[in-house]
């Protein structure tokens, strides 16, 4: 059967985010119900469904996603222009329930294009920000030209976020930030923070190995979340 969820989303913004990296702004026919965190599985002409975070707080108006510039579906969307069509399946992942993490510390963590869940539940976030702790966001890209929403992390600074930026390749950029996997912030930050909750957006791999650096530091299990 077909989801509730499946309609026809136009082109209605591109923005160049980073090396072959793009966000696009998705029109819907008629309201997406999303929570942050959660996935759209978007499919275009001739290929294969694939899977792309929301990267807007489900108050906006148009549905926006990021995209890296790889195999299938993200190669297709990657160079398509205002008014082209993609067609929105459903929605999936547990996204995160952030009205039930009201007073605590969040610290996020995402590496690559994992920033775009994170953005949707920043966006969110940044709207009710008395209502939480301390807001954290540890990053990791590749090397400085990778990461996404450079226009943005002023504002998120400005706004009391702690953001952390960590590049794995800076051989060859002008980078004097800290340098590894974004898991190798936590140690600095994560000492200081009174009631801190884990979100992260990134691949299993690192996922896994940000769970396990976690509970060594005293997490408990339902302190640390994932979006999917
Ligand atoms: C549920 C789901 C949602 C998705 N959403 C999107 C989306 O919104 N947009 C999109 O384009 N694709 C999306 N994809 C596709 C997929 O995420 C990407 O093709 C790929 O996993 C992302 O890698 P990247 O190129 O962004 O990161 P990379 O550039 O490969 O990596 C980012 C940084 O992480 C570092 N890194 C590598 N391994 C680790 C590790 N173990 N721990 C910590 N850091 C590490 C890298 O060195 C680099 O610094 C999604 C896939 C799934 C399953």
């Amino acid at each position: 059967m077909e989801s509730s969820k499946a309609q026809t989303l136009v082109i209605s913004g591109i923005r160049d985010q980073a090396r072959i990296t793009r966000s696009f702004d998705l029109r819907p026919e008629r309201a997406v119900d999303f929570t942050p965190g959660q996935v759209a599985i978007l499919r275009v002409e001739g290929e294969e469904p694939a899977y792309f975070a929301f990267a807007g707080a489900p108050a906006d108006r148009d549905l926006e996603v990021l995209v890296k510039q790889k195999a299938g579906a993200s190669r297709i969307i990657y160079d398509m222009c205002v008014g082209g069509r993609i067609e929105l399946l459903d929605v999936c992942g547990r996204g995160f329930m952030l009205d039930e993490m009201t007073g605590r510390d969040l610290v996020f963590v995402a590496m690559g294009t994992g920033v775009a869940p994170l953005r949707s539940a920043l966006r969110h976030v940044l709207k009710r920000k008395n209502e939480f702790g301390q807001l954290v966001v540890l990053y990791g890209a590749r090397t400085p030209d990778d990461f996404c929403y450079r226009d943005e992390t002023d504002a998120w600074e400005s706004a009391g976020v702690e953001l952390r930026q960590v590049v794995s390749r800076p051989d060859g950029h002008d980078w004097s930030g800290p340098t590894g996997y974004v898991q190798s912030l936590l140690d600095n930050v994560l000492p200081h923070l009174a009631s801190p909750v884990a979100l992260i957006c990134g691949s299993r791999e690192m996922i896994d190995q940000t769970r396990e650096r976690l509970g060594k530091m005293g997490f408990k299990p339902d302190e640390i979340l994932t979006n999917y």
